[in-house]
């Protein structure tokens, strides 16, 4: 194996939780794996020097199956790791519980056609040497209790750091997207420390800044349940004190429980939030902390359908590598552009037959809903006055709705069921969809397919939203509640529309429910629907501008070249 093409150049090593690069291998939940993903891909695309490093979760996330009364039922995912990818000559061992657990690592590599090739190691504890309940620490994707969570947070952590160093990679920065990896900087500071310090606390004087300056910490959420914490007699039980004394630990991650999000903030020199907003929001919830922002993007080739593909062949060539190029996509003919999408809709619509038997029709204003099932998310919020959606939407609207609820949110999988419950209300007047399963081949057909793509977060809980992006990339607008990357791309009328007040609270409760589903239905009468039916050209005008002013820009390309210039190589 050509090892030395991947050692001999230093590395950023990527860490997170989650990677979602294809549906083959489902080691993703939602957003943040499939970010990760694609800021791999353009790190491939770019040759950024990168190696990532996630979990095997040889069990993925789960399979989502809903009954006819709307519940949402979990199966485990199967998939064959050794199909995809190649086992690596490697073994460390990470402390669970007072015993080591093996630590192996199996290698699959990112290819682009620009010749860069990133490699991603997934970390699995799943050997022979191991105790039954070791075996199983890679299993499940935010399976299991917070003890689980835990060995899954030692075993990304340190049994990545070990591994990396196992097979000879000179890491320059180590990237831990989002806080789970964060005992990584404990497993640094374990290896850099001075070992003639007399005491450890004169060693976290002396070594914590050779550990910071090596870290870069990205956070991506508002929402407290999303930042993970332990309390310390279960970090005491699980991690033990060999690689930190307590006392020291405390000083990083915190003094009544063990935060990850703050042991990273510690332990960084640089931090972000995924976008402008978020940024402003992260200072607020964590103050003391320089808190940069740089807003999500979408891997363009991953995310254009294949209509929207030959278009851009044909009249940008270059864009899947240098995407600012979309710029010119006044270059293509509205007509194609139309029937580009319209094509993308007929495939959409043939998808929903065979998956749900209904039947839904390309000359009807479609919109687009999909995303995880949370509170937050307000993905019923389009129901909220539904004698109004009647009153303006009856024969003129199709909703089409996809998403998970994590098996333990009962709010969320309540929410899915409401959102069944419309479906029947509303049936022979407008057509309800819920897609099952919704994952990377589900947003494939469904993103490109729709007229128009909804989010009605509750803000500034939405820290950037990709899903939006993805849309605009084919010519789909937002409708959108101001919040997280929308912020930026907004336009009104230019390249979309806006639900609600302009963004200016930090704090979720400035939110009004019924203002922004009254500002909803007001825009969807009198300014979407009109255009939508009445003035096709103008309509097309917005399509293309959501791929000109926002596709060009919001993409991991342009992501990518700014972690490289105000991230990785700033000092
Ligand atoms: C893009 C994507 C997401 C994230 O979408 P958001 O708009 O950020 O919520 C989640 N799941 C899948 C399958 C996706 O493709």
């Amino acid at each position: 194996m050509e090892w030395s093409r991947f050692t001999e150049a230093s590395r950023i090593a990527y860490f997170s939780m989650e990677i979602g690069l294809s549906q083959d291998i489902p080691t993703y939940s939602g957003g943040l794996g499939i970010l990760a993903g694609d800021t791999i891909k353009s790190a491939a695309d770019l040759q950024v020097p990168l190696v990532a490093v996630t979990l095997a979760s040889r069990k993925g996330y789960f399979e989502q199956t809903i009954d006819s009364q709307g519940r949402q039922h979990e199966q485990p995912v199967n998939w064959e790791i050794a199909t995809f990818m190649e086992q690596l000559p490697v073994r460390v061992t990470v402390p669970v519980e007072g015993h080591a657990v093996v630590v192996q690592a199996w290698l699959y590599r990112v290819k682009s056609p620009s010749g860069g090739v990133v490699p991603v190691l997934f970390l699995d504890t799943d050997v022979a040497e191991n105790r039954p309940e070791d075996r199983a620490i890679t299993d499940f994707l935010y399976g299991g209790d917070q003890t689980y969570r835990l060995k899954q947070e030692i075993v990304l952590g340190i049994g990545g750091a070990r591994i990396l160093a196992a097979l000879g990679f000179h890491i320059f920065q180590y990237h831990m997207n989002e806080g789970h990896a964060a005992l990584l900087t404990v497993e640094l500071l374990n290896q850099t420390r001075n070992l003639s310090a007399a005491t450890w606390t004169e060693t976290l004087a002396f070594d914590r800044n050779a550990v910071v300056r090596r870290c870069i910490f990205t956070t991506h959420t508002p929402v407290p349940a999303g930042h993970d914490r332990f309390p310390y007699p279960l970090v005491q039980r699980v991690l033990g004190e060999d690689l930190i004394p307590l006392a020291q630990l405390r000083e990083l991650g915190g003094h009544d429980e063990l935060n990850m999000t703050s042991l990273a903030l510690k332990m960084s020199r640089f931090v972000n939030g995924v976008a402008k907003k978020h940024g402003q929001v992260s200072r607020a919830m964590f103050p003391g902390y320089e808190i940069h922002a740089i807003t999500n993007g979408i891997h363009p080739l991953t995310w254009a359908s294949p209509y929207m593909v030959a278009l851009f062949n044909r009249y940008i060539q270059g864009w899947a590598l240098q995407p600012e190029l979309l710029v010119r996509v006044d270059t293509i003919p509205d007509e194609q552009i139309w029937e580009a999408h319209q094509g993308a809709k007929a495939y959409l619509a043939q998808y929903i037959q065979e998956v749900t038997g209904q039947k839904i029709y390309l000359d009807i204003l479609t919109i687009g809903f999909a995303r995880r099932v949370a509170s937050y998310k307000r993905n019923d919020l389009i129901f909220e006055d539904i004698e109004r959606l009647l009153r303006l939407g009856e024969g003129r609207l199709q909703l089409i709705f996809a998403g998970k609820s994590h098996p333990h949110d009962e709010n969320g999988k309540a929410l899915i069921q409401r959102i069944h419950d419309f479906m029947h209300r509303l049936q022979g007047k407008i057509t309800v969809i819920y897609l099952p399963n919704y994952n990377i081949d589900v947003a494939y057909r469904l993103l490109p397919g729709v007229d128009l793509w909804l989010n009605t977060p509750t803000r500034p809980l939405e820290a950037s939203g990709t899903s939006g992006m993805k849309a605009a990339l084919n010519g789909v607008p937002n409708f959108s509640v101001l919040d997280g990357w929308w912020i930026e791309g907004h336009i009104e009328g230019v390249t979309g529309w806006s639900i609600g007040a302009a963004p200016t609270e930090l704090h979720a409760d400035e939110n009004s429910r019924a203002a922004d589903a009254t500002d909803l239905y007001d825009k969807l009468e009198r300014v979407i629907l009109p255009l939508y039916y009445d003035h096709p050209s103008d309509w097309v005008k917005v399509m293309k501008n959501a791929i000109g002013k926002n596709a060009y820009y919001f993409n991991t390309h342009v992501m990518m070249r700014r972690y490289v210039t105000e991230a990785y190589l700033q000092r």
